[in-house]
């Protein structure tokens, strides 16, 4: 090395070290005119002189002056020489680059930019800095996209074990609860024959037994529902009117809406006239969607069947609560409850949504929920419409 230069760091390139590699101080000369200084730059006339200046110090910049062949060799051995170090940037002055050159070259300057070579590095730096930072915020984005599939993992792992433990006590609860159940009301019903007993506290008791049937017929239809698929043999044009009144019917029955059945009122286009479908499971459909509009309502309840090409519509629509929308997805699930205090509150375990939900997909249809808080909610399926002129279409599906 021949020619060591010292010089000062500025505020806006603070402890920037240049190494130059060029065969006069011309570049260096240029260098503190334009105010880059370094403390610890260093000038070398020839790449073996500066190779040998890597050994003391690693430079962020190196500017070169040499010829084009020189500047390839002095990148490889540069290259070699780092390591796994971070290499620092390299300018070449040149009037006459070269495509290769471009691959190594960090930046290209001609001489007669020279005078503005302060700029041409502040702006390189700049660069630098925006795609260091860039990299960094990839190098996070990287690290939490590895966390969250971490965690997609584990929550997917919980809900599959989550799902399986719903699936066995849906499964054995059917079993285990009928019998004592029916053993209490049979009970009850005998201490209601008996004149001495109050029959306030009988029917409150009569009361609390419906519920508990009711919810221990959903649990075993739910596992029916689950452990079977449904046979098409048993879909058969059903008229509408014939499942709108079964389970109207079956409400008026019940023990918690004999009252409330009577707000239910029935709209039917002429046009909707018969459906596709197993009759026994859309009329339990019809009946839960219905069940939880009278719970969740004071008011009217409205049942509406209109016609869409081959689809015939049915919808459940009440002025009630309503549903928060993003809970919309989760209510079909088996034993989600929006309002964690619903069972005390309106009755119901969490089971009917689930219920609806496996009956629809049976019937390859879904149910599309429309629902805004304390204003009501809709609950609208599709039916395949059945076609008298031709019959063989839809029993062949
Ligand atoms: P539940 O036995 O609790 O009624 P469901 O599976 O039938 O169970 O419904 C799940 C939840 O969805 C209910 O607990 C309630 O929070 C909400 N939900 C269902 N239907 C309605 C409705 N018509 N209005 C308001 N909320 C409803």
């Amino acid at each position: 090395m021949d020619n060591y230069s010292t010089l000062q760091p500025t505020t806006t390139r603070e402890k920037l070290t240049i190494l130059v590699i060029a065969p006069t101080p011309k570049i260096i000369t240029q260098l503190t005119h334009s105010g880059i200084y370094s403390a610890h730059s260093t000038l070398a006339t020839t790449v073996d002189d500066a190779i040998a200046a890597l050994h003391d110090q690693i430079p962020q910049l190196i500017i070169t002056e040499i010829e084009y062949d020189e500047i390839l060799s002095f990148s490889h051995k540069l290259t070699m020489n780092l390591e796994n170090g971070e290499r620092p940037l390299l300018v070449c002055v040149t009037n006459t680059p070269d495509k290769e050159l471009f691959e190594v070259a960090d930046q290209i300057v001609a001489h007669s930019h020279l005078p503005y070579i302060d700029q041409i590095i502040d702006s390189l730096l700049r660069g630098t800095a925006k795609v260091k930072q860039a990299e960094q915020r990839c190098a996070k984005l990287e690290a939490d996209n590895q966390k969250f599939h971490k965690e997609i993992v584990r929550l997917s792992k919980t809900s599959k074990e989550l799902g399986l433990l719903k699936q066995a006590i849906v499964h054995s609860v059917g079993h285990e609860l009928r019998t004592p159940m029916l053993q209490v009301k049979s009970a009850v019903a005998l201490l209601k024959e008996d004149e001495g007993t109050n029959q306030t506290i009988i029917e409150l008791a009569m009361g609390a037994i419906t519920r508990l049937e009711g919810g221990i017929r959903n649990v075993t239809l739910l596992n029916e529902l689950m452990s079977e698929s449904l046979d098409r043999q048993s879909f058969m044009p059903v008229p509408i009117m014939q499942i709108l009144e079964a389970a109207l019917r079956n409400l008026g029955r019940s023990w918690e809406h004999r009252a409330s059945a009577s707000r239910v009122k029935v709209h039917v286009a002429p046009t909707a006239t018969t459906v596709f479908c197993d009759r026994q499971r859309i009329i339990i459909a019809l009946q839960l969607l219905l069940d939880n509009a009278l719970k969740f309502s004071e008011g009217e309840v409205e049942i509406n069947v209109t016609d869409a090409d081959e689809f015939v519509i049915l919808s459940v629509k009440d002025d009630g609560i309503g549903i928060p929308q993003d809970q919309i997805d989760l209510i079909f699930d088996a034993f989600y409850q929006v309002d964690s205090s619903s069972t005390r509150r309106y009755g119901g375990i969490g089971i009917g949504l689930a219920i609806v939900r496996l009956i629809m997909e049976q019937h390859e249809t879904k149910v599309e929920v429309h629902s805004t808080e304390r204003q009501g909610s809709s609950f609208t399926f599709a039916l395949s419409a059945y076609d008298y002129m031709n019959s063989n279409n839809a029993l062949s599906t």
